[in-house]
């Protein structure tokens, strides 16, 4: 099947500056993605994760910096290369699919005229050798047969993919999806989520995702850039971001958080639920970042469980120490502890991060970011 994409390609942004009007957008972004590599664009609403996936595709002219993909010089201060000259392949966040055009139609559009035809016919041209591409991407994306369809006929994961073939048709060298699954609910969200990261791993094509929903950027990233406020804070595969976070910040934006007062040595950190052994040495008072999974609970003194919540494959509690702080713990099994009991609170988990406490904060015990 990765026969019909073009060769893995990497993607090269080096310091893109991006402002509108005195709104700076993207402060000085660098990124490598590695060709076959599938990177997810992570961050809150108005971050710059869109624009800088729009000056990539050559759809948004950044005020400075450069883009390259597969060795190519795409943009700079001497270079613009038109959208449609830079073999990168676009699923926009609505689809954008014409509702009053074939299924063929739709992914054709863009292609030129000769390259078209949708359904493959006796006599046509091999796929792989320039002809009928839209039979060709329509069979890559498992919709071979309903290029007459309209798309409204269609499933919303069918339409996902008919989106998809149109940004393949062309055969792109890397592929760009903004927001992919934003528009379907949250059942129908999981299966396509599933299927299109299939077919990702199936096609072996660079690609770059745009995402705020953090599950979604650890289930189909191989890697994940974290953007804030136009800079990128972390990049790292999903499992170094988890375990790892660069900052308080990027800890509470990728999955619940504790972030418990503690007072650090060095190597180790003593909290009011035990010593705990940090990544990095620190010393005085620290925020110490400790996962809800990783603190075990046990009927005791020193706690007391405020709400349990039962989620099938394991359940989480909600408890406040007797020194007022609040903490959210995991555990794998059915809840065998009761709202208002007394429990007791331990750290289980292995060497954390901790971050220096803000100078003058409050004696807080915990900030929960989650
Ligand atoms: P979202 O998840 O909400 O789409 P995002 O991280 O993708 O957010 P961008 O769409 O890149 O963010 O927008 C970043 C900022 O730039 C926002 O404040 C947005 O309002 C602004 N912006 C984006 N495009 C334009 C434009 N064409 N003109 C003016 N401001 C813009």
């Amino acid at each position: 099947m990765n026969a019909t994409v073009a060769p893995r390609a990497s993607i090269e942004v080096r310091g893109l500056c991006k402002a509108f009007g005195a709104n700076p957008v993207l402060r000085d972004v660098s990124l490598h993605v590695a060709p076959g590599t599938v990177l997810a664009l992570l961050g809150p609403s108005g971050c710059g994760k869109t624009t800088l996936l729009r000056a990539i595709a050559g759809l948004e002219t950044p005020d400075r910096g450069e883009v390259s993909v597969a060795g190519r010089l795409l943009c700079s201060e001497r270079v613009d290369v038109a959208p449609e000259d830079r073999q990168v392949g676009m699923v926009f966040q609505d689809w954008a699919l014409f509702p009053h055009l074939s299924v063929a139609a739709n992914v054709g559009y863009g292609l030129p005229r000769a390259e078209r035809r949708g359904t493959r016919r006796r006599g046509a041209r091999r796929r792989g050798d320039g002809g009928d591409r839209v039979a060709e991407a329509l069979d890559m994306v498992g919709l071979g047969g309903l290029g007459d369809r309209s798309p409204g006929t269609l499933s919303g994961g069918q339409q996902q993919r008919v989106a998809l073939a149109r940004a393949l048709a062309p055969r792109p060298a890397v592929l760009l999806l903004d927001e992919p699954f934003s528009n379907l609910d949250t059942a129908l969200r999981v299966d396509i989520r599933a299927e299109v990261h299939r077919l990702l791993a199936e096609l072996d094509i660079t690609t770059v995702f745009v995402t705020h929903d953090q599950e979604e950027a650890f289930v189909l990233g191989d890697e994940v850039a974290v953007m804030r406020e136009g800079v990128i804070e972390q990049r790292a595969t999903p499992a170094e971001l988890y375990a790892t976070p660069a900052s308080a910040w990027v800890a509470g934006f990728v999955g619940d958080a504790n972030l418990v007062a503690g007072e650090a040595s060095g190597e180790l950190a003593q909290t009011s639920v035990g010593q705990v052994r940090l990544t990095t040495e620190a010393r005085g008072p620290v925020r110490v970042l400790m996962r809800p999974e990783a603190l075990t609970l046990a009927p005791g003194e020193g706690a007391r469980v405020d709400l349990v919540e039962f989620y099938g494959h394991d359940s989480v509690y909600e408890v406040s120490l007797d020194d007022g702080a609040r903490l959210r713990a995991r555990v794998a099994a059915s809840p065998s502890l009761t709202r208002g009991q007394q429990v007791s609170v331990r750290y289980a988990g292995g060497p954390t991060p901790a971050w220096p406490s803000p100078a003058g904060a409050p004696a807080d015990p915990v900030t929960s970011l989650a």
